[in-house]
């Protein structure tokens, strides 16, 4: 299906699809039912579209910016007290506050000054969002993410010199080189930090991602449709 088709499908039938193809792909993998978490990216799409996956069954999304979220999800978890709202995108450390006082898992832990202020608002605010540390495994200079090199020392020093709940690493494979190994070396390197959370699988490469181990995939146009405007 072509993302131009997406939005002829009613939102019960697109989740339901995306739902379908993880399942098989877990059981591909031999891994158990159920042990990958959806997120669904609903950034730049409005609350309605949100709301209408939330009538699905749909608990847990993701958006790339704090102001949009910030926009977005107060309402709909003032309607629906059981959302689970990630943050994908970006973090600076003049947002950590919102952030923490926001999202419940962070995807995006890439650098120590945002390491710091995560710490520093967990610790004044009380509330512990997970946290995932972000890898570069292309090491693409315009791209966000730790160096893989680095990777395993910075999500030690975070957990165990700053007392951060890390759970996982994330990444975002170049868009044009095939992602399986940049998925196996996001996968290496968790094992090497004793993390059990992956993130990494999007709209067009979820089912690999499962196939090398994510617990999460990042679905947006697959689910929303193609996006309105770029997403930045
Ligand atoms: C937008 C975004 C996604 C979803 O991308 P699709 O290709 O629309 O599924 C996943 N992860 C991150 C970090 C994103 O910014």
């Amino acid at each position: 299906m072509t993302e131009a088709d997406v939005r002829d499908d009613t939102p019960a039938a697109r989740l339901a699809a995306i739902g379908a193809r993880i399942a098989r792909a877990e059981r591909i993998a031999h891994r158990p039912a159920g042990s990958v978490t959806l997120v669904a990216v609903s950034k730049t799409f409005p609350a309605e579209d949100v709301e209408a996956l939330i009538a699905c069954g749909q608990r847990v999304f993701g958006e790339n910016r704090v102001q949009e979220a910030k926009a977005k999800f107060p309402a709909l978890r003032e309607r629906h007290a059981d959302l689970e709202l990630h943050l994908i995108g970006p973090l600076q450390s003049n947002k950590a506050r919102e952030a923490v006082a926001l999202f419940d898992v962070i995807h995006t832990v890439d650098r120590e000054k945002i390491a710091v202020a995560l710490a520093e608002e967990i610790a004044k605010s009380g509330r512990r969002p997970q946290l995932l540390i972000q890898v570069n495994t292309g090491e693409e200079p315009q791209k966000a993410g730790v160096p893989p090199r680095e990777a395993v020392a910075f999500a030690a020093r975070c957990r165990d010199v700053l007392a951060l709940p890390v759970v996982g690493l994330m990444c975002i494979p170049p868009a044009d080189e095939p992602p399986g190994p940049h998925f196996a070396l996001l996968q290496k390197l968790a094992g090497e930090a004793g993390l059990s959370q992956l993130s990494m699988g999007m709209s067009s490469d979820f089912e690999t991602a499962v196939e090398f181990g994510a617990t999460h995939v990042r679905v947006g146009s697959a689910l929303f449709g193609s996006r309105p405007y770029p997403a930045g």
